[in-house]
């Protein structure tokens, strides 16, 4: 494994540090297309933070994804599904939900969702939470009309972070701080925008659960509880709720400004080791996928997100059809292949189920009786 000198963007008050560098030999974007170039991951020796190392190639990388990045395109504009304990419901609604289910924030004020995208939380936000006035950030504009449509919403600001204006309520980052380069500086940013008591919720990729988010190229950080909770005390939020998996596979952490914030170094050797084991699986489920490729007559891949793409990417895969549960997605193509739902899969046609073990699992399960054979991938305890 090669070693290199490199810079954490945690504890980057440190000057560099020696680093083994653990890769993929290919990725995916965070919005589900192939990434054909090696994925580098590193874990900083100070403070077990997992994350890629920042230098002009990863820029240039980013660069080139964020170019044409089509968030849900995937879907139709549908926003990802998740599974909670009333089946399949989009991801802002169990998160508000479980917001509304806490009883912290109080009937009335004003909330900023960064990253807001086509306004997927905020609608789920005003559902609940009526009587708050709404704002979102992005890099641009493009989805600015669509934003005007929601009630009592204030405006769209496509400045950096340190160039927000307007004073907040409650800030709220779903999928957004994985792919910032300085989390600190950023949560700092946006502490400075926060009223006194203001709550901030951050909701990130868990990839000890899920680790093909390990997969994913544009993303900066690969968090785990202790360094997310570290980044927000950091930045001058104290950690209200600790990041626990309220959505499954994500870390949602609830902080409120001020209080306790102080924060420091703490090196976690298990980190290393389950990074290792996950990579390790990921590859190992990946060669699964190949290994049934090859013996099938008629293959195809379950799911069309980041698994289900990172596995259609990998080399000798010729995917015949994807699989999906989501009625917005049957019928459709992803990579220019079919998708159709798991009844219509042909018999004698093999489908690798290859998402999240605990997923994975359940559907497989779930389709024993269909006229396709459904695969799930390896346990992550059988290692
Ligand atoms: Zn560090």
């Amino acid at each position: 494994m090669d070693c290199e000198t490199l810079k954490c963007h945690h504890c980057s008050a440190e000057a560099g540090t020696t680093a083994a560098i653990y890769s993929l030999e290919s990725g995916v974007t965070s919005d589900c297309r192939p990434w054909n170039e090696k994925v580098r991951i590193f874990v900083c020796p100070a403070c077990s933070a997992v994350q890629a190392p920042i230098n002009e190639a990863w820029r240039g990388s980013v660069e080139k994804i964020y170019r044409d990045y089509d968030t849900y395109a995937a879907a139709g504009g549908e926003e990802q599904k998740v599974l909670d304990s009333d089946g399949m419901s989009a991801r802002s609604r169990v998160i508000i939900g479980w917001l509304a289910s806490l009883g912290l924030l109080s009937p009335r004020g004003e909330v900023l969702d960064v990253g807001c995208g086509r306004g997927a939380f905020l609608r789920e936000f005003t559902g609940q939470f009526q009587e708050w006035s709404l704002s979102g950030t992005e890099f641009d504009d493009r989805n600015a009309r669509m934003l005007q449509q929601l009630p009592r919403f204030k405006g769209l600001q496509t400045a950096r972070f340190d160039k927000l204006s307007g004073e907040y309520d409650a800030i709220s980052m779903v999928h957004v701080l994985e792919h910032i380069e300085d989390p600190v500086a950023c949560l700092e940013a946006l502490r400075r925008r926060a009223r006194n008591g203001a709550l901030l919720l951050v909701q990130v990729p868990d990839w000890s659960e899920n680790p093909f988010a390990l997969a994913i190229a544009d993303h900066a950080t690969h968090f785990t509880p202790a360094i997310l909770e570290r980044v927000a005390r950091r930045a001058g939020w104290e950690p209200v709720v600790t990041p626990g998996q309220v959505v499954p596979k994500e870390l949602t952490l609830l902080a409120r400004a001020g209080g306790d914030c102080t924060a420091s170094n703490k090196a976690d050797e298990e980190v290393e080791s389950r990074l290792d084991e996950r990579l390790s699986w990921l590859r190992g489920v990946r060669h699964q996928a190949q290994a049934l490729r090859q013996n099938a007559a008629n293959f195809g891949i379950f799911g069309t997100a980041v698994a289900g793409t990172w596995l259609a990417g990998a080399p000798d895969m010729e995917v015949e059809f994807f699989v999906d549960e989501d009625p917005s997605r049957i019928g459709a193509k992803h990579l220019g292949i079919p998708i159709i739902s798991p009844g219509d899969a042909a018999e004698g046609s093999d489908v690798f189920v290859g998402m999240a073990p605990a997923v994975s699992k359940r559907l497989a399960g779930k389709y024993r009786d269909a006229a396709a054979r459904f695969h799930a991938v390896k346990l992550l305890d059988a290692l």
